[in-house]
């Protein structure tokens, strides 16, 4: 399986997830020191290989997927690879925006053209994409980002649609407020810039910024990679198309 901005965060957990399973990961990120020092460290979990690619552009893309497919047949793809900024709308440029596109949807795009096929030709698979409940609950500081995953979204039921009637199962997965290591310096931050003892300030958050929030505090990564891998198990095999919740009830809908 591959893992795609694995190096850290939700993509770092899943790929421990997996490997506690007794899954073989590919892992990736842009920098080959943080890969290779990633590799070392999960190492210890099972077996794991790196690849550095920057997914968000189209050679470097390319060239993971030769050597992915130099490694076997990719029996799971999951597209975690994401970023976003806090930024007034009026201020985001147009370059900025086709860098989120980039990003956040191309870099899912471009694998999933490549995979997808090679999955049905042999009837397994899963491709799962990590979305985000901002994707279907707009935030006004993060609008390109939440049309990137909105996009993500419709990208995989579309190609859930594509794959009817295989075994191949596509979906997206839409975490809420996750508590990674870099979310957590942000924060962190954000509390000591406002003389803010840490528990308070995230208690105050789910508050008055989250107050449909069923689970008032961050998810855990762990509780994150868990979905992911349960669906790319056998177990899983009836939820299809499906965008998966894990954001603890934020978004206030029965469906
Ligand atoms: P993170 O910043 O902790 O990790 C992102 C990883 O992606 C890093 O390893 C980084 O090196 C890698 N990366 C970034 N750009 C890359 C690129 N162009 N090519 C290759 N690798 C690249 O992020 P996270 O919080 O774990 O987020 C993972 C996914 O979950 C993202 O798609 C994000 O939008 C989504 N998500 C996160 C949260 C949250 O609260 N953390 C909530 C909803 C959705």
């Amino acid at each position: 399986m591959l893992v795609t901005g694995s190096t850290s965060g939700i993509g770092k957990a899943t790929t421990i997830s997996f490997l506690k399973e007794g899954a073989k990961v590919i892992i990736n990120g842009r920098s080959d020191s943080t890969v290779d020092a990633t590799v070392k460290e999960l190492s210890y979990f099972g077996t794991v290989y790196g690849i550095r690619a920057d997914v968000s552009k189209k050679d470097e893309s390319d060239e993971l997927i030769s050597r992915v497919n130099e490694l076997g047949d990719l029996d799971v793809l999951v597209n975690n690879t994401g970023v976003f900024t806090v930024k007034p709308f009026e201020e985001v440029t147009d370059e900025e925006w086709l860098e989120y596109y980039q990003i956040n949807v191309m870099s899912a795009v471009r694998l999933s053209r490549a995979f997808l096929g090679k999955m049905m030709d042999r009837n397994a698979g899963r491709i799962i994409t990590i979305a985000s409940e901002a994707g279907i609950k707009p935030y006004p500081e993060l609008i390109p980002y939440g049309v990137s995953k909105t996009a993500l979204i419709t990208l995989s039921r579309g190609l859930a649609e594509v794959a009817k009637g295989t075994n191949v199962t596509v979906n997206s997965v839409l975490p809420g407020p996750t508590w990674t290591e870099g979310f957590g310096t942000f924060i962190t931050d954000l509390a000591n810039e406002n003389g803010q003892d840490l528990d308070i300030f995230i208690t105050e958050y789910f508050k008055n910024d989250q107050p449909t929030s069923l689970l008032q505090r961050y998810a855990t990564v762990e509780e994150v990679a868990d979905t992911i891998v349960f669906l790319a198990s056998e177990k899983a095999s009836a939820i299809n198309g499906a965008a998966q919740r894990v954001e603890g009830g934020i978004i206030q809908s029965i469906l």
